[in-house]
């Protein structure tokens, strides 16, 4: 049997509970641990009534056995039909537990039976979740003590058979198997929420347009940057960049067309200014640049490359001309963040005043 078709057989046994849940769903998780533990039990019960009855010869327990295996082929069917994982986990449970019970006090000890015991919690709060999971295991686990306790005196000692083997190795391997997967689950999700998070960081700084930094952070930077520069005693220089009448273009081709140009205008600003400095997107059709260990010369020189560059540039398909009005301030010791971005607006502000298309500096009155 090639590799391939053991394959399709793993993946399409009857035992396969078909689900529309994403692994990053808790639910898949769910559901794949009782499709397992479905299929161990089945497996082991339905040995176990084979054995039982010609090697072992305990027909009680494989009476017990074959109740089990009815009870979980029903909760196989269930599952597969209705999805009601609730349900399911209380059924599975209870088989396991009650079974469990009926099994420990059939065995009195034989067999190296308590074994068995040790899979009760882990089980119960895989499939239960942490509150009724706990109520069980710590309902069980009292009473198979008590149950000890009080009728262990009268049992003969048993020396270890191969029936106790089984029982060992078997239980051990559930264990495995549980643990395996719990493991699995736990890493999964701690990488999807990894994943996530780190996107939603990315997001929470992005502008959705232009994919530079947005408003909130550019604050933020701008505040980091402000303190560094204090704390280093060296220069800093912010830049408040608007496209010239960009009402009218938008008016003239379309919205659609403006949000292009705005697009393609970041990547210029990007491709002009340095990898230290910081750009985003101020509003609207405004951007600004925070430019570290850049003075007043700098922060011009800076300007007046990007408003060329912007000058020269022809936009989208429609071979569009835009320019820009720039307004610069340079860090004075007294400045906040407030101050050096009021000053960077007059400036602004001032370009605009002297017929756009140019750059100018907000005075610094300290
Ligand atoms: P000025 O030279 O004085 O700056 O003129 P202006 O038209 O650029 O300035 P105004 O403040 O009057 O208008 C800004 C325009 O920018 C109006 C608005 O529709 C446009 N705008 C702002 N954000 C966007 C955007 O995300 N996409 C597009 N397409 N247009 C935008
Ligand atoms: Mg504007
Ligand atoms: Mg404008």
């Amino acid at each position: 049997m090639s590799w391939q078709v053991l394959r399709t057989l793993v993946h399409q046994g009857w035992w396969v509970i078909h689900h529309p849940f994403e692994r990053q769903d808790p639910r898949y998780w769910r559901v794949q641990l009782m499709q397992s533990l479905l299929l161990i039990l089945q497996v082991y019960s339905g040995a176990f009534v084979l054995l039982n009855l010609t090697l072992f010869g305990y027909f009680d327990m494989a009476i017990a056995n074959l109740c089990v295996f009815a009870a979980i082929l029903a909760i196989q069917v269930d599952l597969r039909k209705n999805l009601n994982l609730d349900r399911s986990a209380i059924a599975l449970t209870g088989t396991i537990v009650v079974f469990l019970g009926i099994y420990l006090a059939i065995a009195q000890g034989r067999n190296y039976s308590f074994i068995w015991l040790s899979l009760v919690p882990t089980i119960s709060f895989f499939l239960l979740g942490i509150r009724r999971g706990l109520y069980v295991s710590v309902l069980f686990l009292t009473a198979s003590i008590v149950f000890i306790v009080v009728f262990s005196s009268g049992w003969p000692s048993y020396e270890l058979n191969i029936p106790s083997y089984f029982n060992i190795a078997l239980s051990l391997f559930a264990l495995l198997t549980i643990s395996r997967h719990y493991e699995k689950s736990r890493t999964e999700a701690f990488a999807f929420l990894a994943k996530r998070n780190q996107e939603l960081e990315i997001l929470a700084v992005t502008d959705p347009l232009t994919q530079l930094f947005n408003r909130s952070h550019l604050d933020a930077m701008l505040e980091i940057e402000l303190q560094r520069a204090k704390r280093d005693k060296t220069d800093l220089s912010v830049l408040i960049i608007d496209a010239d009448q960009f009402k009218t273009l938008n008016d003239s081709y379309g919205h659609v067309v403006g949000d292009e140009v705005l697009v393609e205008l970041s990547s210029l600003l990007q491709s002009c200014a340095r990898a230290t400095d910081v750009l985003g997107r101020w509003g609207g059709e405004e951007f600004l640049i925070i430019a570290p260990k850049t003075g007043e010369d700098g922060a011009v020189e800076l300007a007046e490359k990007i408003r060329v560059a912007v000058g020269r540039h022809r936009f989208t398909d429609e071979d569009l001309h835009l320019t820009l009005s720039i307004g610069s301030a340079t860090l004075s010791p007294t400045d906040t963040q407030i101050s050096i971005i009021q000053r960077a607006d007059d400036g602004l502000y001032q370009a605009k005043h002297d017929g756009r298309n140019c750059t100018r500096l907000g005075k610094s009155t300290a």
